[in-house]
């Protein structure tokens, strides 16, 4: 069969450069392949650099890719902030494509009935992890037969009609990550990701790939989405496999220094991160590659954390989210603000720099909550940070309490899902604060500390190309918008 899968682009505006290459079309794609099946990926987000952020011409492009490739099934991506992308996708495809349609991925995997119903061009939704449906629709199962889909019924009297399975489907779900053939990083455009930014490992100006050494997370953080696509409990991939993975990965991309670890809570089991470290001396792959990971701040261990940093761990994300204990608890992040502060004391002693992930727009916040937050960054001085506004993803526990039910009530238009995400709702400050408080008290604070550690992080040969990177992407994006 002949598959080709579709991501989804993203605003010129937010357009970042380089950046997390996406993994689940990386490992779908290796295994189909490895069964003898041909597949194509037309990534719309890097044909974004390719096409100088002209969106009309990546459309022309991903046309053109489905008539040349023929394929007999078209698969795409879903993110809830950029559905709208998804559902001008499936109109325009189905122009030149009559083969079966399927969406797949977090927004399709929380919303399943309300995306075939919203998304009329879709045959079927595939609902968490897809390696194994696609590979049995692949190998000839019938359709109805395989599990972790969700399929239109056919058009009956000149009718959709609702599924053919009328129970709740199930979430498509591998057990044995181990099975999986390395993932198929051929299938994306890597001259593009492997270009040189500070914005996945951040702060380093190094060429990254992307890996997975496990899926799931225990926990049920309110606004997080991850438990509902990969189910309850964490999966690993054993440190074996994760050691040859990387060897393999290197050595076919012999540019990247860098390698950014996908995993929601990569440490939450402390003997398997002992053992890779371990296995990556041993091999010395530790010598050839600096890795980032991502990890809950009530997990950090001095002497793991030595030992990371000798296997070549430089940086570590954290999800602190807040500076007060209440909001901590509101947020349901089963996290102590204490140990957030003693989590980055720990990761610096260790010699491994830290990126923290704070939420704003929160419930009831003040401007004197984001002086709360100014103040936390300025005395913990993580080396990178990030402000995110709290969002409600479908599939979060934050977006049912609403009872918005925003994405079942209202189309998925451009200007509808931009708004919707753009609404702060939790929040005491009106707009107007918000942007003064931006401009005069983050901003400055946020360039200073975000260029001293790119020059801190980086050696003085590399600061010229970051900064002409960063004045290049801005003239790229401000031209982008003046052509819109
Ligand atoms: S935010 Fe992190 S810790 Fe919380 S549920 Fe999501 S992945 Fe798990």
């Amino acid at each position: 069969m002949r598959f080709l899968f579709i991501t989804p682009g993203a605003e010129p505006k937010t357009f970042m450069g380089p950046h997390w290459l996406p993994l689940g079309f990386a490992s779908i794609g290796a295994l189909l392949k490895q069964h003898g099946h041909a597949v194509h990926v037309f990534d719309r987000y890097a044909s974004m650099a390719r096409f100088g952020l002209d969106t009309a011409k990546v459309d022309e492009a991903m046309l053109k890719e489905a008539k040349t490739f023929e394929p007999d099934v078209v698969g795409l991506a879903t993110v809830s902030p950029m559905i709208y992308d998804t559902v001008y996708c499936a109109k325009i495809l189905r122009g030149v494509f009559s083969g079966l349609m399927l969406a797949g991925g977090h927004h399709a995997t929380a919303l399943p009935r309300i995306t075939l119903e919203k998304i009329p061009e879709l045959d079927g939704v595939g609902l968490g992890e897809s390696e194994e449906s696609l590979l049995a629709l692949a190998e000839g199962t019938k359709p109805v037969d395989i599990s972790g889909f969700l399929w239109r019924q056919g058009t009956e009297n000149g009718a959709d009609k609702e599924n053919r399975r009328t129970d709740q489907p199930s979430l498509g779900r591998l057990d044995d990550l181990d099975s999986l053939p390395f993932p198929d990083y051929s299938l994306f455009d890597t001259s593009f990701y492997t270009r040189r930014t500070s914005h996945v490992i951040r702060g380093f100006h190094i060429s990254t790939l992307s890996m997975l050494g496990s899926r799931g997370c225990k926990y049920r953080c309110s606004f997080c989405t991850e438990s509902m696509i990969y189910g309850s409990g964490v999966r690993f991939h054993s440190a074996e496999y994760i050691t040859q993975m990387l060897a393999r990965t290197l050595g076919q991309y012999p540019r990247v220094e860098g390698i950014y670890f996908h995993d929601n809570d990569f440490l939450i089991e402390p003997a398997r991160v002992e053992q890779l470290c371990r296995r990556l001396i041993e091999t010395g792959l530790h010598r050839r590659f600096l890795w980032a990971v991502q990890a809950r701040s009530d997990r950090m261990d001095a002497a793991l954390l030595r030992l990371m940093r000798r296997a070549g761990c430089i940086q570590i994300e954290i999800g602190v989210e807040a500076a007060r204990q209440d909001d901590l608890d509101t947020l349901r992040k089963g996290t102590k603000a204490t140990i957030n502060e003693s989590a980055i004391r720990l990761c610096h002693d260790a010699g491994i720099t830290v990126h923290a992930n704070f939420l704003t727009q929160t419930k009831g916040e003040s401007l004197t909550d984001l002086e709360e937050k100014l103040d936390w960054l300025k005395r913990n001085r993580p080396d990178a940070f990030s402000l995110h506004p709290l969002s409600r993803y479908p599939g979060s526990a934050l977006y049912h309490e609403t009872g918005e039910r925003f994405f079942e009530r209202s189309d998925w238009t451009r200007a509808n899902v931009l708004g919707f995400y753009a609404a702060d709702i939790f929040s005491k400050i009106t707009p107007g604060d918000r942007q003064r408080w931006q401009q005069t008290r983050l901003r400055p604070f946020s360039r200073k500390l975000h260029w001293l550690a790119r020059f801190r992080l980086n050696p003085a040969r590399r600061w010229p190309q970051i900064v002409w990177k960063a004045i290049s992407l801005r003239m790229k994006r401000r031209i982008a918008q003046l052509k819109r």
